[in-house]
Formats: structure tokens, C-alpha cells, sequence
């Protein structure tokens, strides 16, 4: 996957495709065939056409339970924790992992991440799925 970072606080978003503005000022979705969707916040999963992001988002949500609940002394607690990991291609000793590391860690260059987001006294955070590779383009 690729990611490109970018620092600004509005939520609109437009395929670098197609150019169809995928998510509007008032946060309205226009699908087209590359978008596959949007994390609001680390916590609004919108329009996810494939459940990509879903799929990632609770994936992010049980590791970090999982950890949280790890009172430090368990070992076999751990290995559980060190073994989910794994399936997911994340690195155990990072703190909070996100839906963007499973992302990351899962799909190949055919998907681009926009990263957005912005600091106090606006602070924002969004990631917006792109998939460059569709059907109709293989
Ligand atoms: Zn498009």
C-alpha cells in the first residue's frame, strides 16, 4: 500500500482517478469505482464498499483490547497477544496499533492511503482507501 501524508483539516476528499469528489464539505460520500471508503477520527468507518476498512478497523480495536487487558507479568497472555500479531503483520511492542498499520501491513501497492490530518485547535484525523487497480483496469 502506498500512504501519502497529508496535513489539512477539511474532510473533502477527490479521486485521483477520476476526479469525483468522493466526500464533500458536509461529509456526504460519492462513490466511484476507485473509493473504497473512509476512517473518520480512528472511529467512523464510512462507505466502505468492500468492508477493507471494517475489517481493518476491528482488527486494530481487538489487538489494542487485547493489549490493554495484559497485566505485564502473564507470559502465555503475552505469547496470545505476540501470536494475533502476527496474523496481522503488526509488530507486537508498537503501542496503539491502528486500522492504517493492518492496512499497511495487508494490501499491496495497488491501494492508495491518503492520510489527513491536522493539529490543535482544529485537530482532524482521517484516512481515505483508494483502490488504483479496479476491474475493469486488470
Ligand atoms: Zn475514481
Amino acid at each position: 500500500m502506498i500512504t501519502v501524508n497529508i496535513t489539512r483539516s477539511e474532510a473533502t476528499c477527490w479521486c485521483p482517478l477520476c476526479g469525483i469528489q468522493n466526500v464533500t464539505d458536509t461529509a456526504e460520500i460519492n462513490e466511484c469505482e476507485h473509493f473504497e471508503g473512509l476512517i473518520s477520527m480512528n472511529e467512523f468507518v464510512e462507505g466502505d464498499k468492500n468492508g477493507i476498512l471494517n475489517e481493518a478497523y476491528e482488527a486494530a480495536y481487538n489487538l489494542q483490547t487485547f493489549n490493554e487487558e495484559f497485566d505485564g507479568t502473564d507470559e502465555e497472555y503475552r505469547e496470545a497477544y505476540v501470536e494475533a500479531c502476527k496474523k496481522h503483520n503488526v509488530n507486537p511492542d508498537q503501542q496503539n496499533i491502528s486500522a492504517k498499520d493492518i492496512l499497511e501491513s495487508k494490501l499491496n501497492d495497488h491501494y492508495v492511503l491518503f492520510y489527513m490530518g491536522s493539529w490543535a485547535p482544529n485537530p482532524s484525523e482521517g484516512i481515505y482507501l483508494y483502490n488504483l487497480q479496479t476491474a475493469a483496469e486488470e
